[in-house]
């Protein structure tokens, strides 16, 4: 943001934005309006080191996705700061450097209600609300809060008087909120759309779904890993080479379920468990080019389920595994003789 909008009323809207979808436009041109901001800094988080890599855009095609899809907003500006500083992204951070420029009364940080309500879980969340107002828009599923009792709990102590769309907190500074014309978007849901080769006319604008197209993000794995079975199997052999205890694996196509397969498998500690998972995510990229559709758990170890679409790797801590008996939900598959170890 250039140095000379001292007197400016600024917008920051954070996100991951994978991809860019019609709510997050929607958020910001509402949002925009409502306020009289005029500028709003969009800025997109750099991607964890610390996750698993996943399937899906690197930093430069998500920010190219920004560049085409908010062409036409000429109060906005894409902020690369948090992706040129690398590491886990903080709002602080960003919230830091606008104030640097920015007085307080005159910066927004806009966040949707889903993120509202575990604010008071962000890193210097205090900080950030002397630094910064904030607004929050609705979003579908999400309740705006009431009373002040319904605020996320490390707010509560801070509210100077409660009225519904407007919070003015002891910090001096105040939190909107903004009830917008609801989009039911998702960034998670338009991947899956993408992945499942359905419609998302109304999830994405056009620029940004030919992008997508032109150049081949969020594909399905299915063209990319063939026959699934085979693919279970492969994926069997390396936890079993890799000393796994009790691995399984249930063909899944004639029963009710999320996955067309599933792999079951545990580690002797949570350790193992998250570097059994590692070992299928590298032995899998190495051999078919595909990186996860998403991983969930890796930190912890105790439950990390990696996600190739029509299979879903589940890798326990054992210990772990035996409170939710999950092969007690695959009776109806039929079972995947696995290999030893890695097929060649
Ligand atoms: P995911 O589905 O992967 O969690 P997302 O759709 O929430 O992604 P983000 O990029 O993480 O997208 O969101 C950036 C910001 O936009 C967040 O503050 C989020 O709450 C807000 N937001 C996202 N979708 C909507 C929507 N449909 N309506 C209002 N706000 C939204």
């Amino acid at each position: 943001m250039a140095q000379n909008t001292i007197d400016q009323r600024v917008g920051i809207f954070g996100g991951t934005f994978n991809p860019l979808h019609t709510g997050h436009i929607n958020a910001i041109t509402t949002v925009r309006s409502r306020l009289g901001l005029d500028a709003i800094g969009v800025v997109p988080a750099a991607q964890n080191p610390r996750k698993l890599p996943v399937e899906g855009p690197t930093n430069e095609q998500r920010l190219e996705m920004l560049r085409v899809g908010l062409a036409d907003f000429d109060f906005v500006e894409i902020d690369e700061q948090e992706i040129k500083r690398g590491g886990p992204s903080y709002s602080v951070d960003t919230v830091k450097d606008y104030a640097e420029r920015v007085k307080p009364d005159d910066l927004y940080l806009i966040v949707g209600l889903d993120q509202f309500e575990v604010f008071d879980t962000w890193k210097d969340y205090g900080k950030i609300l002397e630094l910064a107002n904030l607004v929050v828009c609705s979003r579908p599923g999400h309740q705006l809060p009431f009373s002040a009792d319904e605020l996320p709990e490390g707010l509560r102590k801070h509210v100077a008087a409660f009225d519904r769309s407007y919070v003015q907190l002891d910090t001096g500074r105040g939190i909107d909120f903004v009830r917008l014309q609801d989009v039911d978007v998702s960034a998670s849901e338009v991947r899956k759309r993408l992945r499942s080769g359905r419609g998302v006319d109304r999830h994405l604008t056009i620029p940004v779904e030919e992008y997508i197209r032109t150049q081949g993000l969020y594909g399905p794995l299915k063209e990319r890993i063939g026959d699934y079975e085979d693919f279970t199997r492969f994926c069997g052999g390396v936890l079993n080479g890799r000393k796994a205890v009790n691995v399984r694996a249930f063909d899944l196509r004639q029963a009710d379920a999320p996955a067309e397969f599933t792999l079951i498998a545990s580690g002797t500690s949570t350790r193992h468990a998250q570097s059994l998972a590692e070992s299928v995510a590298r032995e899998v990229k190495e051999e078919y080019g595909v990186l996860p559709q998403s991983v969930e758990g890796v930190g912890e170890g105790r439950w990390v389920l990696v996600d190739y679409g029509a299979l879903i790797v589940h890798v326990f801590y054992d210990y772990v595994r035996q409170e939710y008996r999950l092969e007690d939900l695959w009776k109806a598959g039929a079972p995947v003789d696995l290999p030893a170890e890695r097929p060649k």
